[in-house]
Formats: C-alpha cells, sequence, structure tokens
C-alpha cells in the first residue's frame, strides 16, 4: 500500500513528499518534533505529546503551526490514511522557509510535516532478554528539555552503540552522572529495591513514557525517587531500565561489558512493563479511540 506524507497543508504521496532546500529545518535543524505510538489504532498519550509539542514550540519562538484541534485531526488522518494499526506517527515542526540567515525574519510561516508507520517495536528479544548498553560524554548542548530536530550527538552516539554491538548510548555529563540515553530515558533500581530516574532537568528529555511510568511506579507504592545518578551506580545497580514512545520499557542487562544485577531482566522491571502493556491496552480498550478509523 503506498503511503501518504502530509506537508504544509497537503497529503501527498510519501515517496514524492519534499520540503524546501530553504526550510530552515533543513538548513539549521531549526525545529521541533514528537513521535507518538500507536497501537491498536490508538495515539498513545497523545495529549501530552501535544502539550510537550507546544511547550518545545514557546522555547524556541516558534509560532503554533494550527490549533491542536486541527493538528489533532491532522495526526488520525495520517494514520488513517496509512492503515497504522500498531506502529508511530512522526510530526515535525520547523521555524518555515527563508532566504539562509542565522537570524530569522519577521513573520514566517512554520513548515508542518506529518508521516506515519506500522512497526512492531523492539525486537521481542530485546524486551524479553535485555539489552546491552555503553556510556559516552554527553556532547550536547544545555537545552535538552527541548525535543529539537538537532541531534547530531544523538545520531552519533546511537551509532556508536550499534557499532559496538550495543542497543544503545548512555550519556554521562561531566560529573559522572548519567543524562539519558540517546534516544530514551534512563532508570535503575538500587540493591536496596529503590527505584531512580533523573528530575526532569534541561539536561534531560522529559519522556512521556517516563512519565507514564512514573505514574504507574507511584500507584502501585513502589519506592521511588527523580534524581540523577552515576555511572557507577547503575554498573551497581540490580536492574537497570530505558524507556521511550518506540521501544516502551527494555530492560538492560550490561554496560560496557559489565554485567547488571544478574545479567537478567530485573522482577521490579518486569511488573513495570507489565503494568505499562496493561496501561496501553487499557486505553485502547477504554474506547478511546477518537483517532481511530
Ligand atoms: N530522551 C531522548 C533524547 C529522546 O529522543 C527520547 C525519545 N523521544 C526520549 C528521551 C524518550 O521520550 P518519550 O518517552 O517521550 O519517547
Amino acid at each position: 500500500m503506498p503511503r501518504t506524507a502530509y506537508v504544509n497543508g497537503r497529503y501527498v504521496p510519501h515517496r514524492r513528499a519534499a520540503v524546501h532546500v530553504e526550510d530552515r529545518g533543513y538548513q539549521f535543524a531549526d525545529g521541533v518534533y514528537e513521535v507518538i505510538a500507536v497501537q491498536g489504532g490508538w495515539l498513545v498519550d497523545l495529549e501530552p505529546h501535544l502539550r510537550r509539542l507546544a511547550r518545545s514550540l514557546g522555547e524556541l519562538a516558534i509560532p503554533r503551526p494550527m490549533s491542536d484541534a486541527a493538528l489533532r485531526h491532522v495526526l488520525a488522518e495520517v494514520r488513517r490514511r496509512n492503515r497504522v494499526q500498531d506502529g508511530m506517527v512522526y510530526l515535525q515542526v520547523t521555524r518555515g522557509i527563508a532566504a539562509r540567515d542565522h537570524a530569522w525574519p519577521k513573520g514566517l510561516k512554520p513548515a508542518l510535516v506529518v508521516t506515519a508507520k506500522s512497526s512492531k517495536g523492539p525486537p521481542a528479544e530485546a524486551r524479553e532478554k535485555g539489552v546491552s548498553v555503553l556510556s559516552m560524554p554527553d556532547l550536547r548542548w544545555k537545552r535538552c528539555d527541548i525535543k529539537t530536530t538537532s541531534l547530531l550527538p544523538n545520531v552519533l552516539a546511537k551509532q556508536a552503540a550499534r557499532d559496538g554491538a550495543a542497543f544503545e548510548a548512555l550519556f554521562v555529563d561531566e560529573a559522572g552522572r548519567v543524562t539519558e540515553g540517546s534516544s530514551t530515558n534512563v532508570w535503575i533500581v538500587t540493591k536496596k529495591g529503590r527505584l531512580l530516574t533523573r528530575a526532569p532537568d534541561a539536561a534531560i528529555l522529559n519522556g512521556i513514557t517516563r512519565q507514564a511510568v512514573i505514574a504507574l511506579a507511584r500507584a502501585a507504592g513502589f519506592e521511588f525517587e527523580e534524581r540523577a545518578f552515576t555511572l557507577r551506580e547503575v554498573r551497581n545497580a540490580a536492574e537497570a531500565f530505558l524507556t521511550s514512545t518506540t521501544a516502551f520499557i527494555v530492560p538492560v542487562i550490561a554496560i560496557d561489558g559489565t554485567r547488571i544485577g544478574d545479567g537478567t531482566p530485573g522482577p521490579l522491571t518486569r511488573r513495570l512493563n507489565t503494568r505499562y502493556r496493561d496501561y496501553v491496552a487499557r486505553a485502547v480498550r477504554a474506547g478511546d479511540r477518537r483517532h481511530a478509523s
């Protein structure tokens, strides 16, 4: 089935979808994005994604391309036209098209692109057996809370992980503390059974999956704290895992070749995973299918 993309007001065949050479997203990575998971035709946690998008745009003084109601419609329509039941919807807003100059002219119209594709998420093996990760210095800027398309350090880190046969690269700041993964948030369970993830400061993206898992951990009464932890604490942890829209919850069983815990997905990770899957399944069943066909 041919795919369809939305580009600046038009639904076009995906293979012919294109933006202008002077789109500031292309020239300066001057834009933001969101990736929203689709499960059973439902756009998972759509509202928090829209709120985060509005925040990212606001921080960069990029006007909203359209109202949230119109955007919900476009997202649903792109999902529907691509017949995605399980997969993702991608949206990107750039500052717009202008003659190349670092500073931008007044009155630019932001550019909006939306695509959708079916996918099964991370391989079952990663989710069931866990994955290895590598650590890497965090070379990024000081506003990682903004979900910008400017992802070069993340791209290089993920490639280095892949070249090293690892699933993810964990960024470590100058004080030896883990910030986040190249496209995931990082969690550990200490040997005392305390669940930790870094507080949402400017060094990390406040993941939507992260926020959902925090709510689930609190509801379940797990001992939980939002605080930064060091690479050493990861090595000494009983369990570790990653969260993201596309990976959901992925157990981490080794870092830089050192086993974490007993080298298998831990019990708390498994319980949270079950709760997260139930949460998504419940939401699909509950008929929150406004965006489904
Ligand atoms: N951190 C970074 C750097 C990311 O790119 C992502 C994925 N968008 C995440 C964390 C996880 O965020 P979310 O749960 O919203 O996908």
